[in-house]
């Protein structure tokens, strides 16, 4: 056989050569831009020409700071072709965490969106590895700014070559981009991404048994282009010729909505808590959702009554996925054997709200106190991970050493494995609550609670006890029409009826909100902390 490199550049060209009129959507700040993958291409070789022109060579990393959008998309291709590394940066990083990243991936170029300029201003004396920052407007001439030097990404690439062209001998093992991930302290660790580990993760998207994705599909990604690259959807879509919607600077649920109706989206992809937000909105406003194949959910457990609501209520088939960023990302999928689709709902139901199945490619394990777990539902242990789009290292991070053994990825999740090979993630390693010696999932708790009518969000979090070591404490956020009528007993009775005593909450707060991470998870740590207070104010 041919050894034939797998790279990015024979992604883009076919979308080029084969989809030149399938559409891209782009929502800015001025409105819905369109355009087709044939525009796409050339603005994409404009934009490695005049980066070229910038002085940015094979291996150094461009930044991109900036939302789901076209030019985001651009960059997605034109740096990795040219030879360069796509470093997006988490846009709702803390200012110190955006210093040591940049300064740690030395980053010679941040294309950056107008509205997010302000935050790198106030940095920007930090960075001192950026040569050029590229601002990401819509309008004419360059806002003011005191970035330095600072060019308009539209009359950069006005001034770039269409037809530049992509080298032929990258080698596919190359640093394609890096993402850097959230660690439980300390800085962000660096996942770099190759080449070939990108290609052979887009094709697993595309497989019948995963996503699908495919060239019919109509795909908003609404998890941020700065998460595990969007989930590597746009990888795969620009690959397939897929029609993609990008739904632009802080979307909300309404203009998700909107979105998928007038687009008429085919494949969604977010996290559990845009799906409760969109779930909202749609309870208040009808929109016409029938184009929608499938809404993709990961980045947290889906509740299981999330998945039922959307399907029964909706009729919109949801799909349940787990991934890292660390493996490209995704890893299991939920779907249904063929032979499972006889059970009754509540079994299947059971089923598709696990993690699901491993996707072809990798492989994996879960380490439990005595090897390998028995595939008996029950016995817990670490799942770990290896494959072709499977980090296997922090890039230049001692912390390399605790995550990787023999060639594994050592998750730092607790699961299960059912009969049929299903994998149940029991909770994060740090997450579960250990009372008494036992385990208690907090995931569990936490979609028990969901499936109450009254609740529109809930979080357990394990809080440190004198007698049991820990014990679980439940936060809850009720539906606005719920509010005032429903008690903690009324909760923390309904959990009685499903769990063991010693699973029982020792305490529910209600909350208006629960705080989240950048990325829209829950923010176990901040809770803690809240409840610290919330004890302090009632011994008050
Ligand atoms: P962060 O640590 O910033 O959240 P990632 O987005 O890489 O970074 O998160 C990966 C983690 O998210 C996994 O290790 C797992 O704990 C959790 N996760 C991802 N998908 C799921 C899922 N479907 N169900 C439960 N947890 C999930």
């Amino acid at each position: 056989m041919m050894n034939v490199p797998l790279t990015l550049r024979s992604m883009l060209e076919r979308a080029e050569k084969f989809f030149p009129r399938k559409e891209i959507v782009s929502r800015t700040s001025s409105g819905i831009f369109r355009y087709t993958y044939a525009e796409y291409g050339r603005r994409t070789r404009r934009l490695s020409s005049a980066l070229a022109s910038l002085g940015v060579k094979r291996g150094e990393r461009v930044a991109t700071f900036a939302w789901n959008h076209h030019r985001h998309l651009e960059a997605y291709f034109a740096i990795p072709c040219m030879g360069a590394v796509l470093h997006t940066i988490n846009i709702r990083l803390s200012p110190e965490h955006i210093i040591y990243i940049v300064n740690h991936a030395e980053d010679r170029v941040m294309l950056v969106d107008e509205d997010l300029v302000p935050i790198l201003e106030k940095i920007q004396d930090q960075l001192p590895t950026i040569k050029a920052y590229v601002m990401m407007t819509d309008k004419p001439e360059l806002p003011p700014t005191t970035l330095h030097p600072v060019y308009s990404y539209e009359q950069l690439i006005e001034q770039g070559d269409p037809a530049y062209t992509y080298p032929e001998d990258l080698d596919e093992n190359a640093p394609l981009g890096m993402c850097y991930t959230s660690a439980t302290t300390g800085n962000p660790k660096g996942v770099v991404y190759s080449h070939r580990g990108i290609f052979l993760h887009s094709m697993a998207v595309g497989l019948a048994d995963t996503i699908g994705l495919s060239e019919n599909d109509t795909i908003m990604p609404v998890v941020p282009m700065f998460h595990a690259n969007a989930w590597g959807f746009p990888f795969a879509a620009v690959w397939f010729g897929a029609k993609q919607v990008l739904p632009g600077p802080g979307p909300t649920p309404k203009l998700l909505l909107q979105l998928i109706q007038q687009e008429k989206v085919t494949l969604a992809a977010g996290v559990p808590t845009v799906w409760l937000g969109v779930l909202k909105a749609m309870e208040e406003e009808q929109y016409d959702v029938k184009s929608l194949r499938s809404v993709i959910c990961g980045g947290s457990a889906a509740p299981r009554s999330l998945i039922q609501t959307y399907e029964t209520k909706f009729g919109i088939p949801f799909l349940h996925a787990y991934g890292m960023t660390e493996t490209s990302p995704v890893a299991l999928v939920s779907r249904l054997k063929s032979y499972q689709q006889s059970l009754s709902e509540e079994e299947m139901l059971d089923i598709r709200a696990k993690q699901g199945l491993l996707v072809p490619g990798l492989e994996m394990r879960i380490i439990g106190k005595n090897g390998e777990v028995a595939w008996d539902g029950q016995e817990m242990g670490e799942l770990q991970i290896r494959g072709p789009w499977i980090a296997s290292e922090y890039y230049k991070d001692e912390r390399t050493k605790e995550a990787f053994e023999d060639g594994w990825l050592k998750t730092g999740d607790v699961a299960v494995i059912d009969g049929e090979g299903f994998v149940k993630l029991v909770d994060r390693t740090k997450d579960l609550v250990k009372s008494g010696g036992e385990w208690i999932s907090s995931v569990d708790l936490e979609n028990a609670l969901m499936a109450h009518p009254a609740v529109f969000e809930a979080s357990v979090v394990g809080i440190p006890h004198p007698k049991w070591d820990e014990r679980p404490v439940a936060f809850v956020v009720l539906k606005e029409e719920a509010k005032g009528k429903v008690d903690k007993q009324e909760l923390l009775d309904f959990l009685r009826g499903q769990f063991v005593k010693w699973w029982i909450p020792d305490d529910l707060v209600f909350l208006e909100e629960i705080p989240k991470t950048s990325v829209g998870k829950f923010l176990k740590r901040a809770l803690r902390e809240q409840y610290k207070d919330h004890l302090a104010s009632a011994q008050r």
